[in-house]
């Protein structure tokens, strides 16, 4: 089971880290068995739906999950495992692409903006805002100083959700570059997962250093204690799932929701 202390797998703020610090693999010492994983996801998944009705009831607060991560390292397969054991009541799944022509004429997060989550919701946010930062960087859409607004831009957008009773967790979903070859090929392998396969998977893969150059700068400048970033080892789906799934509740639980008292006097109430 993973450990419920976080704390080495958070970005800190501005520490200018290495990715390469971070394994990508689970911890090897007093690493749980797969039946062990299992049942932890089952245990985390109950809470978590719980955790969420409460949400949902109290209004009070509202969270937002962003994932982004280099391709295959497992944004889809994360969300389904993890979010199958919430009502879908309350809860909804964006994906962001390149941006449309009417979203390309528009500041950079009037799309996101759009599909934030309210107080009572949790959205989950597969690839983001961070594209901004990241693909655009590396293929050189745009220049460092553009690229150092957008980090104070994004500071402030996701402060201003802060204030608003919205918690951004973001997890960067962590492979290695090997562990990538093994599911590119297996979707190269299996005709039914081609249509997953993009030309830009093979082009991102040449860029990999690039990639994790920009990612390693936009971590470091935009996690902050109430926006965090997490690094998560996923080159091990179920260690990943697990992992993200008790994050997600560790985060609602210090959030301390509560019921709404009702709104009338229960005991006048006789039924017939
Ligand atoms: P995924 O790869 O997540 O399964 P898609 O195949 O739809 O989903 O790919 C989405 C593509 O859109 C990715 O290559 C991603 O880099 C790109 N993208 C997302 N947001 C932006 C953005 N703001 N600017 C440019 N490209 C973006």
């Amino acid at each position: 089971m993973p450990n419920t202390d976080y704390t080495p797998w958070y970005v800190s703020p501005q520490s200018q880290f290495k990715l390469s610090d971070f394994d990508t693999e689970p911890p090897s010492k007093g690493l749980p068995s797969g039946d062990e994983l299992e049942e932890h996801l089952a245990d985390m998944g109950e809470k978590l739906d719980k955790l969420q009705s409460t949400l949902h009831a109290a209004k009070t607060r509202g969270l937002l999950v962003v994932f982004q991560g280099m391709d295959t390292s497992g944004k889809d397969g994360v969300i389904r495992s993890v979010f199958s054991h919430v009502s879908p009541l309350g809860v909804r799944a964006e994906a962001f692409g390149v941006p449309t022509d009417l979203e390309s004429r528009h500041d950079f997060l009037w799309r996101i903006h759009a599909k934030a989550p309210a107080r009572g919701e949790m959205v989950i946010f597969n690839r983001s805002h961070y594209e901004d930062v990241l693909v655009t960087r590396v293929r050189g859409m745009i220049d460092e100083e553009t690229c150092q607004h957008r980090y104070n831009n994004i500071l402030r957008f996701e402060s201003l959700l802060h204030n608003a009773g919205i918690t951004v967790l973001k997890c960067y979903l962590h492979i290695s570059k090997s562990e990538q070859k093994k599911r590119l090929q297996a979707r190269l392998d299996d005709p039914r997962k081609h249509w997953k396969l993009q030309p830009s998977d093979f082009a991102d893969r040449e860029l990999w250093p690039k990639f994790t150059q920009a990612y390693e700068a936009a971590l470091s400048a935009t996690s902050t204690p109430e926006s965090p970033w997490y690094v998560v080892p996923a080159d091990s789906k179920p260690y990943r799932d697990s992992f993200v799934a008790g994050l997600i509740v560790q985060t609602l639980e210090n959030m301390k929701l509560k019921t709404p008292k009702p709104s009338f006097d229960l005991s006048q109430v006789q039924l017939t």
